[in-house]
C-alpha cells in the first residue's frame, strides 16, 4: 500500500486526470501530472508538473522516479513512453491492458476469446481487404482506425452508396477494422474496479446517449431489465479478471433491438460515463481508481441516488448554474470552442 503522502503520477492533464488528482489529494497523496499541453486543466491541481511530450524519454524518466506509481486518463500513450517508464515505476492499469485497449482488434480478439457477444468485424489494411470483407459483413457497416480515434473520431458510416475513393481516404489514417453495423436500443456502460488482491468492485450500469460519437447524458438506474444490468456486470467482470487488471476500467455496450448484450469497447481508465458516481455514490469512480491503484480495499460502489449526468459542450457553460439543484462540475477550460467539454451536471433525485 502506498504511504501516505506518496507521489501518483498521471500522464494526461485533461480533466480525467483534474478529477484524478481531487481524488488522490483528498485520500492523502500528491500528484504529478505530465502533459505537452501548457494550459492543461490538471495542472491547476497537480503537486509537481512536467510539461513535455510523451517521446521526451530524459523528462519521463524523471517524471517516473518522482512517482510511487503511474497512471494515465488517456488510452493513445506511446508504448514507448510507458518502456521508459516501466523502468523506475509501477504502471496501472499493465501495460499489456493499455496495449490490448489501444487497438481495436486486440480488443474485438479478446472479446471472442472470452466469447462475449460483440459485432461482426474484420482487419483491413488495403481497399482489397475491403472488397473481401463487405461482402461478409454487408451494409450498413462502420469503417474505424484501429487506433487513435476517439468521441466518433476516425468513423465512416459504409453504405450501399459510399465510393470507393471515401474508402481509400479513410484508410490513410492507419489501419481499420470493419464493424457490423448494430441496430440497438440502449448504449450503456459499467464501470468497475479490481485491485491488486483481486477484489472488484462495480457500478450500476449507466444509459447512455451519444450524439455524433460524442456522449450527451448518462442516467442511472439504467432503464434496462434487471438481468440485462446484471448480465452485463459479469461480463464486464470477466474482462477484468481476465486482464488480472488494477484500476477503473469502462465498458461500454450495446443493448441490440433482440435484447442481445453486445461489447463495443473498453476503456483502461475513469470514464466520461462513471461520472454521475460523483453525486451519486459515497466513492466515486476516481476516488475507486486511486484506492485500487494505490494498494487499498476497494470501496462500496453501491448507488445511493437517482442521477443523470449531462455533458456541458461548448457555449452550453453560459446557463451552468441555472438549475439550483443540480451538482456543477467544471473543468476550467479557458477556451470555448464548440463541442468541447467543459463540464457536466449531475441532476440527483431520490434512488428509486
Ligand atoms: P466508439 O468510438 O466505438 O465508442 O463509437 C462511438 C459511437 O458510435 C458509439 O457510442 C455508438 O453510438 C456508435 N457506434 C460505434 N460502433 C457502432 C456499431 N458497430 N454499430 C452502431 N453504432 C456504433
Amino acid at each position: 500500500m502506498l504511504k501516505m503522502g506518496s507521489t501518483i503520477g498521471i500522464l494526461g492533464g485533461g480533466q480525467l486526470a483534474k478529477m484524478l488528482a481531487v481524488a488522490a489529494s483528498r485520500i492523502g497523496y500528491k500528484t504529478h501530472i505530465f502533459d505537452p499541453n501548457p494550459e492543461s486543466p490538471a495542472f491547476e491541481i497537480a503537486y509537481h508538473k512536467t510539461i513535455a511530450s510523451f517521446n521526451d524519454n530524459e523528462l519521463l524518466k524523471k517524471f517516473a522516479e518522482t512517482s510511487d506509481v503511474v497512471t494515465y486518463e488517456f488510452e493513445n500513450i506511446p508504448k514507448s513512453s510507458l518502456d521508459t517508464i516501466e523502468k523506475f515505476a509501477k504502471i496501472y492499469p499493465s501495460k499489456n491492458a493499455l496495449w490490448i485497449t489501444q487497438d481495436r482488434i486486440l480488443e474485438k480478439r479478446l472479446f471472442t476469446e472470452l466469447k462475449l457477444n460483440t459485432v461482426k468485424f474484420a482487419s483491413i489494411n488495403s481497399y482489397q481487404d475491403f472488397v473481401v470483407e463487405i461482402a461478409k459483413v454487408k451494409t450498413p457497416a462502420i469503417l474505424k482506425t484501429c487506433r487513435g480515434g476517439y468521441d466518433g473520431k476516425g468513423q465512416l458510416l459504409i453504405s450501399k452508396n459510399t465510393k470507393k475513393s471515401d474508402v481509400e481516404n479513410h484508410l490513410l489514417y492507419g489501419p481499420c477494422i470493419l464493424e457490423s453495423f448494430v441496430n440497438f436500443n440502449t448504449e450503456l456502460s459499467v464501470i468497475i474496479a479490481r485491485n491488486e488482491y483481486g477484489d472488484v468492485a462495480s457500478f450500476d450500469p449507466g444509459d447512455n446517449v451519444h450524439k455524433s460519437g460524442v456522449l450527451r447524458s448518462t442516467t442511472v438506474p439504467s432503464q434496462t431489465s434487471k438481468r440485462v444490468q446484471l448480465e452485463s456486470i459479469i461480463l464486464a467482470g470477466k474482462i477484468i479478471n481476465d486482464l488480472k487488471y488494477v484500476g477503473v476500467l469502462g465498458v461500454e455496450l450495446f443493448l441490440d433491438i433482440e435484447g442481445k448484450i453486445i461489447v463495443n469497447e473498453i476503456a483502461p481508465r475513469v470514464h466520461n460515463s462513471g461520472h454521475w458516481t460523483q453525486n451519486g455514490c459515497v466513492i466515486d469512480q476516481f476516488e475507486q481508481h486511486i484506492r485500487a491503484i494505490s494498494g487499498h480495499r476497494l470501496g462500496n460502489g453501491e448507488r445511493h441516488s437517482n442521477v443523470k449526468m449531462v455533458n456541458i459542450l461548448g457555449t452550453d457553460i453560459d446557463s451552468a448554474f441555472k438549475n439550483v439543484d443540480a451538482a456543477v462540475h467544471l473543468y476550467g477550460k479557458k477556451e470555448v470552442r464548440a463541442g468541447r467539454k467543459m463540464g457536466h451536471i449531475n441532476y440527483v433525485s431520490k434512488r428509486s
